[in-house]
């Protein structure tokens, strides 16, 4: 075992540093205490290997280990490493000394020599960097000659020095900075660097630096001019306005980096300290970072101002928007009122007209009486007049009529009927009905066509309407001993069309104008002047045609005249079902059937027949109730309800009902009458200021008989009601007389209908048998004999009994056309007893015997 240093305590005990440890040995004792190194290295030696043991003046037992320095604590009764200064902590100390201060002289492997100072604090550390490299291994040779001079061997020589005339560097001089980097570039005076030069002279010199907004990461390395043991200088600096804190560097991380510095002014401060620890003075650089332009105050301005200019021109859009939302907003609200206006005018317009078809009505009726009735007796003047009368009543009818047209093609509530028709015998019934008009004003009227006959599908009405407006524009825009054509044909190449043509060589219509003709309340400037309208007549050609499927064009010459044509589809097929109307057509004939000679109803009536007028117009009613009093016995009635009753009370053999009444209305009154078996069989004729054929067929579906559209000639009224009449009398005589007519004929009701089917079902059951009598019936249908002989009488004319004969009769006779039964067969099937009387009650009742139908 190498023993390294053996040393003596105030208690003699000897201390050995060894390989392997230190040893400490009592004398008195004789006995040892061996102190180690261990694992955990908080407490016993750092290291095995002790190459110098001492004691310091105050009595500390030091060890050097190649692992650092450790001293003896006397509780732990241990070695403990020496944990600071830190440069001294861990160092492998060859030899130790102590001076005459009680200072600790280390010798430190490497080529240094520490002195750690009596309070054990202080410290300095030299580099033997003379060239003389020291034996790396030598523990010996470092040796404190008399207090004076320490000796320090080396390989190449020895050291030495005095330990009191040692100086401290107090020299630290100021530190510069070396380098500046932007962007890793280099930066030298002159240099640019993104369009900027940073730095015009040296950065020690002028100690600031301008960087603009692009430059803003650059990083500084920094030096100090101090070279005695320069690895042990430090350097702290902070960037004033960056950093809160100085930041120590070491000597060799001499560089500092900024990235992204916000534009403004920074001070860079440095300083540094020698090896000794001796600070310099500080050492400021100002540095500046630009504002990029975008920051600066101008652009600020500039930003604010093009932002107000943004918000002005933002805020004066969003002003004109709205102005013109809001003034949209007041034209629809305007149209929208002018729609109402319009609307609420056609409304008025419309009442007023209905108003006025009544009054109309009783001017026309009794102009026409006079007209009639002064053919004879009236002389010319009389005669003028009331022709003059009926001329004007009738075109304030029309002109009436045309309002309510108008009204409803505007609503839309115009639908189209169409029924099969001899147009070209309609066409020229209208146009003739023009003769007079036109002559008055002296112009030539004709009327022109290539076909023999036209028949096709169109609805009468609105065809009329169309023509009418057409002829009376073109007669009305026409100077006198002008010419007015009508043209009717069928198109060329397609049969399915009619053409109508209306010429004149008039007053013409100015090209811009023509296109808005046809809207509603236009009128062409030329026409203002000489004429009165409206400027809805075309308008409602328009939509009739329109609602006809069909088209119409005009072409015109200012002076030379005016063309219209109108193109409408006359084929069935062009139509709806249920724009197709069929039924129509028997009930117009009816309406049109000649008038029968008044003075001949009168005669036939001996007893005059009650008739029930029900009509809420006091004046209509009056006039009618005075117009029919001549022929029968009127009874009135104001309403529906008080009809029905006054109904039920005389029976009267006919109602006139005016459709449209307070209280209940005719169609409601047809409807209830129809359906009270009492009075079901009474015809209902009803009256109605609506021209449409939908309220016709809404009136024969109630049941109606017989309808007619105010205005009407009375005698219309009066026709239709003999008619009525006597076709009801027809019938029930042609029932008994005729072999084959049906009973269903001589019902008029649904509930009549029932009832007779329910009677005849019965008779026809029950034929054979001699005992079908009324009681039989009365019984069977659970009917008093009374009622039933009434509703039997009302409905044939007949007695029950005679009724049940003649039924037997009728069957009689389908049963010999069969030839399959002889006479006296057929007797006992129809439940006469003896085939003479059978015989003789068939020749009465048919004109023949039955022997006549086995031939
Ligand atoms: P109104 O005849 O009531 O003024 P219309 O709707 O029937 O209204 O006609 C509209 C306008 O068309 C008339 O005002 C007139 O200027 C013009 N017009 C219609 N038919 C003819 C025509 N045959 N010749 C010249 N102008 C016409």
């Amino acid at each position: 075992m190498e023993i390294n240093e053996i040393i003596k305590d105030q208690f003699n005990d000897v201390w050995f540093a060894t390989e392997t440890g230190v040893v400490k040995y009592t004398l008195e004792t004789g006995t040892q205490v061996v102190y180690k190194s261990s694992f955990n290295n908080k407490k016993g030696l750092p290291h095995n290997n002790v190459s110098d043991i001492v004691f310091d003046d105050a009595g500390k037992l030091w060890a050097a280990t190649r692992k650092g320095l450790s001293y003896f604590d006397k509780e732990e009764n241990n070695f403990l490493p020496l944990k600071k200064p830190e440069e001294l902590a861990g160092k492998w100390v060859t030899d130790i000394l102590t001076d005459i201060n009680g200072d600790l002289w280390l010798n430190i492997n490497n080529n240094s020599v520490a002195r750690l100072k009596a309070n054990q604090k202080d410290y300095n550390i030299y580099h033997v960097n003379s060239g003389n490299r020291l034996d790396f291994f030598s523990s010996r040779g470092f040796y404190n000659f008399g207090n004076s001079d320490i000796y320090l061997g080396g390989k190449n020589g020895i050291i030495y020095f005095s330990p009191y005339t040692i100086q401290e560097n107090q020299l630290s001089p100021k530190p510069v900075i070396t380098e500046i980097k932007i962007q890793n570039e280099i930066v030298v005076p002159g240099k640019e660097i993104n369009e900027d030069t940073p730095l015009k002279k040296d950065f020690n010199q002028t100690k600031s630096i301008e960087l603009n907004y692009k430059n803003r990461n650059f990083s500084f390395q920094f030096s100090t001019p101090s070279y005695a043991n320069e690895r042990l200088n430090k350097f702290e600096y902070k960037l004033e306005g960056f950093d809160d804190n100085w930041i120590t560097a070491s000597s060799n991380s001499r560089t500092v980096q900024y990235t992204n510095l916000f534009p403004g002014n920074y001070v860079f401060k440095i300083k540094s300290s020698n090896s000794d620890g001796h600070w310099s003075d500080i050492v400021s650089y100002k540095i500046k970072i630009k504002r990029p332009f975008w920051l600066t105050y101008q652009a600020l301005i500039l930003f604010l101002l093009l932002l107000a200019l943004i918000l002005y021109f933002v805020r004066r859009e969003v002003k004109n928007r709205m102005r013109l939302k809001q003034e949209l907003v007041t034209e629809k609200v305007n149209r929208e009122r002018d729609i109402k206006l319009n609307n609420e005018k056609l409304r008025f317009f419309t009442n007023i007209s209905h108003e006025l078809r009544t009054p109309l009505t009783l001017i026309l009726g009794p102009v026409k009486q006079l007209i009639e009735e002064g053919k004879d007796y009236s002389n010319e003047y009389q005669k003028s007049r009331y022709n003059l009368i009926h001329q004007n009543a009738s075109r304030l009818l029309n002109l009436v009529n045309q309002v309510l047209d108008f009204r409803k093609a505007q609503t839309g509530e115009l639908k189209l009927k169409v029924s099969k028709t001899d147009i070209l015998q309609y066409t020229k019934d209208t146009f003739d009905s023009f003769k007079e008009f036109a002559y008055n004003k002296h112009i030539q009227l004709s009327f022109n066509t290539e076909n023999e006959s036209i028949v096709g599908w169109i609805d009468k009405d609105k065809y009329d309407k169309i023509l009418y407006n057409l002829l009376s524009n073109a007669i009305k825009f026409t100077n006198k001993y002008g010419h007015v054509d009508l043209f009717v044909g069928i198109k060329d190449g397609d049969e399915g069309y009619l053409i109508i043509e209306v010429s004149d060589d008039g007053i013409g219509i100015p090209k811009k104008s023509q296109k808005k003709i046809f809207t509603r309340f236009y009128q062409a400037t030329n026409s203002k002047e000489n004429n009165t309208g409206s400027g809805i007549g075309l308008s409602l050609v328009k939509s009739l045609v329109d609602l006809h499927k069909g088209s119409i064009k005009v072409k015109s010459t200012p002076n030379k005249g005016s063309v219209f044509t109108v193109e409408i589809p006359v084929k069935r097929s062009f139509y709806k079902k249920k724009e197709v109307f069929e039924y129509v057509i028997n009930k117009d004939r009816q309406e049109i059937t000649p008038q029968i000679p008044v003075k001949k109803a009168t005669t036939n009536t001996e007893i005059k027949e009650k008739i029930l007028v029900i009509e809420d117009n006091l004046e209509l009613r009056k006039y009618l109730i005075d117009y029919l009093s001549n022929y029968y016995k009127v009874y009135e009635a104001e309403n529906g309800e008080e009809g029905l009753q006054l109904c039920r009370q005389i029976k009267p053999i006919l109602c006139v009902a005016d459709v449209m009444m307070p209280v209940m209305d005719g169609l409601q009154f047809c409807k209830e009458l129809k359906n009270d078996d009492f009075i079901s069989h009474i015809p209902v004729i009803l009256l109605t200021a609506l021209s449409e054929n939908e309220d016709k067929v809404k009136g024969y579906d109630v049941g109606a008989d017989g309808y007619l559209v105010k205005p009407f000639d009375p005698s219309l009224l009066k026709s239709i009601i003999v008619n009525i009449i006597k076709t009801r009398l027809e019938l029930k005589s042609k029932f008994s007389d005729d072999a084959e007519s049906e009973i269903g004929l001589l019902t008029h009701s649904p509930v009549d209908k029932a009832l007779m089917e329910k009677i005849s079902h019965l008779i026809e059951e029950n034929l054979s048998k001699a005992d079908l009598t009324t009681s039989f019936l009365c019984e069977e249908l659970g009917m008093s004999s009374s009622k039933l002989y009434r509703k039997i009488k009302e409905l044939t004319d007949l007695a029950p009994n005679e009724f049940i004969r003649t039924i037997r009769l009728k069957k009689s006779v389908q049963l010999l056309k069969t030839k399959k039964h002889n006479v006296s067969e057929v007797t006992d099937l129809v439940g006469f007893n003896d085939p003479l009387y059978f015989s003789r009650c068939f020749k009465k009742q048919f004109g023949f015997p039955p022997s006549k139908l086995l031939k």
